[in-house]
C-alpha cells in the first residue's frame, strides 16, 4: 500500500473509452476526448482514439464510458508522519482519502505532532524533516507536500533562506504560532515569497484551544498567497467580511470542509460574481477536531454545486486545475506533460441524477471507480464512496 516515491516506472498506459473528460481547466472544464495516453507517469496524448498512438501498451484501461477527472488535490491538510494522525489517533487516513479520489495533499503545517517544537531551530528542523519524510514515503501513493513550518516571532530573513535552501516550499498557516499581527506577518510573508516559499494564513476564529482569531484586516495586511480556509476552520468571520476579502484581495480563496458551510457557499459565489472563479481552491483541513474526512473534497464539490448552484464541472476545477496552477504543481490538469494522476468517477448507484454531473448538482457524492497516480493504478472500486454505477477495467497489465 505505502511505497517509496518514484520507485516504479509505469511504462505506457492507455486509457480508452472515456465517457466524459473533465479537464481541470476552469476556462474549458470538459472537452471531447475519449482517450488518454501516459508514459512513465506523464500524459503524452489526449484526444479521440483514432488520433492517438494506442499501440503496445504496458497497461490498457477500458474506462467503460465513465468519467476521467484529474486526481483531486486537497489544498489544506495537517499530516504528521507516515499514515498516522495523532489528532484523532487514526491509522491509514491518507490511504483512505486516496479512496476518496485525492492524489495530492498539501500541508498547512504539521501542527498535530505531539511535542511540536516552537523554538526557531526546532521548527525549521521539523519542517525539513517532514518535507523529506513525505517525499520519501507516499501512503497509498498519495503525493503529500509537507514541511510547512508554523512561523514564530523572532524569525529573520536568514531563517526563510535556510528553509528554502533546504527544500522547504510552504509555510504552515500563519496565526497558529506567535505571529498574529498583520504587519509582522506581512514582513515574514515577504521574506518567504522572496525565497520562493508559498504562504497560507489562517482565517477566522480559533480552531482549537490555544489558537487565535485572525480577522479580515490581518488577512489583508499579511497578504499571504493563500487565504487559508476563508470559511473558517471552523468558526467563520462574518459573511460580509469574507466577501470583502474576496473583493479586496487577489489571492487564492481556499474553502475547506472543516469550516462553515454557509460561508463556503457565500465565498464561492462571491468569487464567481467577481469573475475570478480561477481563485477558488478546496481543502479539508483534516485531520482536525471534526476528524478525518476521506470524502471531504467530494463532499465540498457536492455542497458547492448543489446548494451553491454552481455547475458541477466548474466545481471539479476548484479541486484540481485551479489548485495546481495557484500552487504551481505538475498535476490537476488533463494535458500533455502533466502527471498521470486520475480519478475515474461515475454516478453513484441509485442516485436520482441521470448523469454524473447531474447527480453532483443534486447533492450526491459520485462513486470512485479507480484511482491512478503517476500512471499506476492505486485502487479500483473505492472502499469509501457509494458504489459507482460503472467502473473501469484493467484489460491488460499487472495490477
Ligand atoms: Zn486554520
Amino acid at each position: 500500500m505505502a511505497e517509496l516515491a518514484g520507485s516504479a516506472k509505469s511504462g505506457k498506459v492507455v486509457i480508452r473509452n472515456i465517457g466524459l473528460l473533465l479537464s481541470g481547466d476552469i476556462d474549458r472544464p470538459q472537452f471531447d476526448a475519449d482517450t488518454v495516453v501516459a508514459h512513465d507517469g506523464l500524459i503524452v496524448a489526449v484526444g479521440r482514439e483514432a488520433d492517438c498512438d494506442i499501440g503496445a501498451p504496458d497497461v490498457l484501461i477500458d474506462a467503460r464510458r465513465t468519467c476521467l477527472c484529474p486526481g483531486l488535490i486537497d489544498s489544506h491538510v495537517h499530516p504528521v508522519f507516515g499514515d498516522w494522525t495523532p489528532r484523532q489517533n487514526q491509522l491509514g487516513w491518507i490511504d483512505s482519502t486516496m479512496n476518496g479520489g485525492v492524489t495530492t495533499m498539501i500541508s498547512a503545517g504539521e501542527v498535530h505532532l505531539p511535542g511540536r517544537p516552537k523554538d526557531i531551530v526546532g521548527l525549521k528542523a521539523l519542517a525539513i524533516t517532514a518535507q523529506r519524510a513525505f517525499d520519501n514515503f507516499r501512503p497509498g501513493g498519495v503525493k503529500v507536500l509537507a514541511g510547512a513550518p508554523v512561523i514564530e516571532k523572532g524569525m529573520t530573513e536568514q531563517d526563510f533562506k535556510d528553509l528554502a535552501d533546504a527544500g522547504v516550499t510552504l509555510l504552515g498557516e500563519i496565526g497558529l504560532g506567535s505571529v498574529k499581527a498583520g504587519e509582522e506577518a506581512a514582513r515574514m510573508v515577504g521574506w518567504a515569497r522572496k525565497h520562493g516559499i508559498q504562504s497560507t494564513i489562517h482565517t477566522g476564529g480559533p480552531s482549537i484551544p490555544g489558537s487565535g482569531l485572525i480577522d479580515k484586516d490581518v488577512v489583508l495586511e499579511a497578504d499571504a498567497d493563500i487565504i487559508g480556509h476563508i470559511n473558517g476552520g471552523h468558526t467563520s468571520l462574518p459573511e460580509a467580511h469574507v466577501c470583502e476579502l474576496c473583493e479586496r484581495s487577489t489571492r487564492a480563496i481556499e474553502i475547506v470542509h472543516n469550516g462553515n458551510e454557509r460561508t463556503a457557499i457565500a465565498a464561492a459565489r462571491a468569487a464567481l460574481q467577481l469573475k475570478c472563479p480561477h481563485r477558488v481552491i478546496l481543502g479539508t483541513d483534516g485531520p482536525a477536531g471534526s476528524g478525518v474526512q476521506p470524502l471531504g473534497i467530494l463532499r465540498m464539490i457536492a455542497l458547492l454545486s448543489s446548494l451553491g448552484g454552481i455547475p458541477a464541472e466548474l466545481v471539479f476545477c476548484f479541486a484540481t486545475g485551479n489548485t495546481a496552477r495557484l500552487r504551481r504543481l505538475n498535476c490537476g490538469l488533463i494535458e500533455v506533460g502533466r502527471a498521470a494522476d486520475f480519478v475515474f468517477l461515475d454516478r453513484a448507484q441509485h442516485t436520482a441524477g441521470r448523469t454524473l454531473l447531474e447527480s453532483v448538482q443534486l447533492g450526491d457524492i459520485p462513486g470512485v471507480g479507480m484511482v491512478v497516480i503517476d500512471g499506476i493504478v492505486r485502487c479500483g472500486r473505492s472502499r469509501n464512496t457509494p458504489p459507482a454505477t460503472e467502473v473501469p477495467v484493467v484489460v491488460k497489465g499487472v495490477h
